[in-house]
């Protein structure tokens, strides 16, 4: 059983304050207030993870599609300066594929916000301290096998040596907390949660496991392959006792070791949806604004950016605070009326 929860440390830092009174809350129809954005900034990657790519087969947007630096950096102001958001998760496709990555990280670290990174990690021996020197805040990067073999089947590329290298140089360059995201899958590497927990209590990295998710382009997904939070939490538990922390927040709930080394996190976005308290907006990397990870519909922030015509603040904000106000309650994964999205989880990002 996992204990109940005790005192902890504040972290992360809290982010800048935000100029006050200019901003008004971008609040949705059941009354929740967003501050978090994510923004994907390539759909391209490296990796061919089987539970969000096929083999091959997915063309690339075309790159006129794709927001500039510069572009990025307009509507993440807005977000900030309209409504007040606090945080800035890029991400993709493969972030650091993308040739101009540490010039979008300069132009949204000027705003005063929590700016991070989600990553494979393949790139971070060379990129991370660059982006730190940059003002990157933090990186999360995506592990799912400690195995070569099958690190190998997981992402279609032998490359756990350079992954395992630029988690390490995150920690050197300072990116901290550093988590390491895994996806479970059953009977793939379900068996590992152990193993990862050990991993982060020795690397000194934060493991968050994550349910997978229906956002496979293969569509491969089925309920069966899901291993519930839950049981993640009790396997860890038996090999190293686990607290429940006065930190857990949305998405993860957070459970330290009661050893005291570190701690774990686990996002039951399947089995424990969160959905009564999300904050998060996502912009794709070709300028669409979604709601929702699970969104069937997406507002074009691109032509309004790209229209001369426009007052570009002012259309960008009405239809920021349009696209928010339709979001609807949750995803539904677990209802039989459930759609999935046109697009994939590396084409939205996420
Ligand atoms: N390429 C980067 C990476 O892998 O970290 C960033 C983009 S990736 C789409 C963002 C996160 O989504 C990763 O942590 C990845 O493991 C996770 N992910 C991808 N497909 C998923 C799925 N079907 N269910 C749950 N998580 C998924
Ligand atoms: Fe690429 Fe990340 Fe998707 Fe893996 S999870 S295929 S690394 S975008």
């Amino acid at each position: 059983m996992v204990a109940p929860a005790g005192t902890s440390t504040a972290w992360p830092p809290s982010p800048p304050a935000v100029a006050s009174g200019t901003t008004t809350p971008l609040v949705d129809g059941f009354g929740r207030v967003h501050r978090d954005l994510r923004i994907s900034v390539t759909d391209r990657c490296n990796f061919r993870c089987t539970y969000c790519m096929p083999e091959d087969g997915l063309s690339w947007q075309p790159p006129e599609s794709q927001l500039t630096a510069e572009e990025l950096g307009r509507v993440a102001r807005r977000f900030v300066e309209s409504f007040g958001f606090t945080s800035i998760r890029l991400t993709g496709g493969e972030p650091t594929v993308r040739a101009d990555l540490v010039d979008v990280v300069t132009r949204l670290a000027s705003l005063p916000v929590d700016l991070a990174l989600t990553t494979n990690g393949s790139r971070l021996t060379r990129l991370a301290p660059a982006l730190a020197d940059a003002g990157l805040r933090r990186v999360n990067v995506s592990l799912d096998s400690l195995r070569p073999d099958r690190f190998q089947t997981a992402t279609r590329r032998d490359a756990l040596p350079a992954v395992l290298d630029g988690i390490r140089a995150a920690v050197a360059a300072g990116l901290a907390p550093v988590k390491v995201n895994v996806v479970v899958t059953r009977g793939f590497n379900d068996d590992e949660v152990v193993d990862f927990a050990r991993f982060g209590r020795e690397e000194g990295v934060t493991v968050r496991f994550i349910e997978f998710m229906p956002l496979d382009a293969d569509r491969r997904w089925a309920r069966r392959s899901v291993v519930p939070a839950h049981e993640i939490v009790e396997r860890i538990d038996t090999v190293f006792p686990l607290v429940t922390s006065a930190r857990s927040s949305s998405p993860a709930r957070v459970l330290r070791f009661a050893d005291g080394i570190g701690e774990v996190g686990v996002i039951g976005s399947v089995t424990e949806p969160f959905c009564s308290s999300c904050d998060r907006v996502r912009l794709t990397s070709d300028g669409q604004l979604r709601s929702c990870l699970f969104a069937t519909a997406e507002t074009d922030l691109r032509a309004i950016l790209r229209d001369p015509r426009t007052d570009l603040e002012a259309a960008l904000d009405t239809a920021i605070r349009k696209t928010i106000a339709g979001k609807w309650a949750g995803h539904g994964i677990s209802e039989v009326s459930f759609t999935r999205p046109t697009r994939s989880m590396s084409q939205i990002g996420g």
